[in-house]
């Protein structure tokens, strides 16, 4: 194979940045261009919903590196520039201040964007989504002890937003039409502990319900109206109704895409020359042996090392099991593992779950285990992550026997 000389790396989020990190740590010396449409060098998410959105800490520490490290490893980084075609035959990306780059390998990492609902009223000035760290600080201008926030779905993302709202000293209502938050990501049992810490803390969960319309004056959203009339007063809205992997580009490159950009074990997609990593890449994961698309900050962080060892001619897959992890109020938790609605046959639970504190296990109807969540309990992670990798049907009495180690199930 014939050295790769150019490296050009769409996105300039976690999996963009760690992409360039990568390189240079796998002793890559030849160019690396690093496209970002955003206005910054890359960072991390998570804290925009949490201890950021808090005001707890300073967006430095979101940050994945400083000036100075894209500087002193050669990575030139296109701040608030976008890419807007991909030439896969002629191996050449054209940006929109009409730079076209030459590329030997192209990783793409353009991440999600936000689900918009297209309701009456929904582009009022009040009314936000949470993506970036902007963003982030126009939630945090409408905290303050008293106010009314409103907020649209019940995933992770409104439920952080509701925990620093509620901290912040906001009533907090949130509009869920499922019957409870998180339902379809946890099952009843494990989702009912969210909806009853929500409700512990103040937050009107309003679940089963549908949004009709926001009614606005003079701009703003003054109330959210629900099917059959209701309406919920509120001097702000936040909606987080989920995210669609940004495939726009890799659409355009005539890149198999299919809920992402569908790419093998190694992450490499139908193009030879051009990977996927993040929160847009549909993988084929070896160790689950089915596809995966993660919009989780620990596939932004890990992916990467396995790309660009396979784009520099390694032999390399990405086999860690999809994880992440939430913060709100006092609960903290873990999820490792893969376990959508239909793949798991019931939920065991070792622990207290009414107090909290506890690890879920999700079993298959061969009693296999096939998720974890570990909720203000901790260090147990690498623990069980080689039961899920393991495959083997399990003794589901002794997992909820909390003196059985868990090697020995
Ligand atoms: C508020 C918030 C809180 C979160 N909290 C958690 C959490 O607690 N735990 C967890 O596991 N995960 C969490 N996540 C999810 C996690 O942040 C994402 O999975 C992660 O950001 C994905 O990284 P990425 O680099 O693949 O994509 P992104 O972070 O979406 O970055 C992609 C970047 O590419 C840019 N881009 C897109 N198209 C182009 C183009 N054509 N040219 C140039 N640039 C382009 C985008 O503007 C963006 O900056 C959270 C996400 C959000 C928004």
């Amino acid at each position: 194979m014939e050295a790769v000389q150019n490296v050009v790396i769409v996105g300039g989020g976690l999996a963009g940045g760690k992409t360039a990190e990568a390189l240079r740590e796998q002793g890559y010396a030849g160019r690396i261009d690093l496209i970002a449409a955003e206005d910054h060098l890359p960072y991390e998410r998570p804290p925009l919903s949490k201890q950021y959105l808090a005001g707890k800490t300073p967006f430095e520490e979101a940050v994945l590196h400083p000036e100075s490290w894209y500087r002193e490893n050669q990575v030139t980084v296109h701040r608030a520039t976008r890419a807007t075609t991909i030439d896969t035959a002629g191996h050449r990306v054209t940006l929109d201040d009409g730079t076209a780059l030459p590329y030997d390998k192209l990783v793409l990492a353009t991440g999600s964007t936000v689900r918009r609902l297209p309701l009456e009223g929904a582009d009022a000035s009040n009314v936000h989504y949470l993506r970036t760290v902007e963003d982030s600080d126009r939630i945090r201008d409408v905290f303050g002890e008293g106010r009314r926030l409103t907020i649209v779905g019940g995933g992770w993302i409104g439920l952080e937003v509701a925990a620093a709202a509620r901290e912040a000293g906001n009533t907090v209502t949130i509009l869920e039409a499922a019957e409870l938050p998180l339902v379809g990501v946890l099952g009843a049992d494990i989702a009912a502990v969210f909806a009853e810490l929500h409700a512990a803390h103040g937050v009107d969960l309003r679940t089963g319900v549908r949004l009709a319309r926001f009614v606005t004056s003079e701009g703003r959203v003054v109330a959210a109206e629900l099917d059959g009339g209701e309406r919920i007063e509120t001097d702000a809205v936040v909606i987080g109704v989920g995210v669609a992997p940004a495939v726009g580009l890799a659409e355009q490159a005539g890149l198999a895409v299919d809920n992402g950009v569908l790419v093998d074990a190694s992450l490499r997609s139908s193009d030879p020359d051009v990977y996927a990593v993040g929160d847009i890449a549909n993988h084929d994961h070896p160790v689950l042996g089915r596809r995966v698309r993660v919009e989780h900050w620990a596939t932004a962080l890990n992916q990467p090392a396995a790309a660009v060892a396979a784009l520099l001619g390694g032999d390399a897959w990405y086999t860690e099991l999809p994880y992440f992890f939430s913060d709100q109020y006092e609960l903290g938790c873990e999820y490792i593992g893969y376990a959508p609605p239909g793949s798991y046959d019931r939920v065991v639970v070792r622990g207290d779950l009414p107090g909290r504190e506890f690890v879920a296990f999700w079993l298959d109807d061969a009693d296999r285990i096939v998720a974890a969540m570990n909720v203000n309990v901790w260090d147990v992670v690498d623990e069980i992550k080689p039961l899920i990798a393991g495959r083997k049907s399990v003794d589901a009495d002794r997992i909820t026997d909390p003196g059985v180690p868990y090697a020995q199930l």
